[in-house]
């Protein structure tokens, strides 16, 4: 992971395992993924920007859940490379976007990220694109980056389209009272998607142009926004790609006085 303040909190729940029961392009530029299973019934379901460590067959069939650690610790890491590379999992970092406990299912929205470079193709999102029903998947929960704060007086939330799952996750569950600001920069309008948020928060969508960099519109409209955003007790999220994140982190702290302890800001992925 790139830069980031995120707090893990290693769930009791181990490795939790489940299988790709649905599977489709919701727009251009995402795929949702729907998991399900018994094994699910055991999920710690938090709410908000809940992240996890997300274990991939690349292998196809050969692939070995079973010798991975339930933490991802120092240990549990240095034990999965001593996993054979030719049988273990991939694993890469997602955020639950839905969790519906009574059917033991949960929703996960993938970017669809292509090069035509293979040293940049990924893992995660080919996967994805393949369209993988039937797959067996693992988890390791790693719990929440946002902090809930009591007696905050506004929200700040900034994401691009890989942490559009947890600005959304974030706007659904945070008191129906809370007052702020949300920005959500997306490849695409048609990537927009329907937003539960309270009435006191401003919902903005940015959409960039082919060739822009990523997160960079997201920063302009932090950085647009009235000099009211960041007054008082302010509860901060920045997370998307690298320089978004720290930038945006930046320019609250240097330029708006939010205490560096009311931000939790995460670079969810590196622009090469
Ligand atoms: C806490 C957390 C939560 C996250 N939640 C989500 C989520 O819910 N949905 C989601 O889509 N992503 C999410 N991400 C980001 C995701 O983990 C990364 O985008 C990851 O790199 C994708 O893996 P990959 O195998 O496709 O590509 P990698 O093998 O990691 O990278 C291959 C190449 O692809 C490029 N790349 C990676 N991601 C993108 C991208 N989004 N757009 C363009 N180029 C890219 C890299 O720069 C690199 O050159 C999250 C990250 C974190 C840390």
């Amino acid at each position: 992971m790139a830069s980031s303040n995120l707090v893990v909190t290693h769930a009791d729940t181990g490795l939790v395992t489940a299988e790709v029961v649905r599977a489709e392009r919701i727009s251009p530029n995402f795929i949702r993924i729907t998991i399900g299973g018994d094994d699910l019934a055991r999920w710690r379901h938090l709410g908000f920007d809940q992240w996890f460590r997300l274990a991939m067959p690349v292998a196809g069939d050969a692939t070995r859940f079973d010798r991975m650690s339930d933490r991802f610790d120092t240990r549990g890491y240095l034990k999965y490379l001593a996993l054979p590379k030719a049988t273990r999992p991939e694993i890469r970092n997602y955020t639950v976007r839905a969790f519906r406990p009574e059917s033991n299912e949960m929703d996960i929205d993938f970017v669809v990220h292509e090069s035509d470079d293979p040293a940049h193709a990924g893992v995660a999102a080919p996967w994805a694109i393949s369209l993988p029903i039937g797959d067996r998947v693992a988890l390791i929960d790693q719990g929440c980056g946002y902090r809930s704060v009591e007696d905050t007086d506004r929200v700040v939330l900034v994401g691009d389209e890989t942490a559009l799952p947890a600005v959304l996750g974030i706007l659904r569950d945070i008191a129906p009272e809370s007052v702020g600001h949300a920005i959500i920069e997306v490849p695409e309008a048609a990537d927009r998607q329907p937003v539960e948020a309270p009435a006191g928060v401003d919902v903005q969508w940015i959409e960039r142009k082919p060739g822009e960099r990523p997160g960079s519109h997201a920063l302009d409209a932090l950085r647009g926004l009235p000099a009211s955003a960041a007054e008082g007790a302010v509860s901060a999220f920045v997370a998307g790609e690298q320089q978004l994140a720290t930038g945006g982190r930046r320019h609250l702290v240097n330029e708006r006085g939010v205490a560096k302890q009311a931000i939790d800001f995460c670079g969810y992925w590196r622009q090469r």
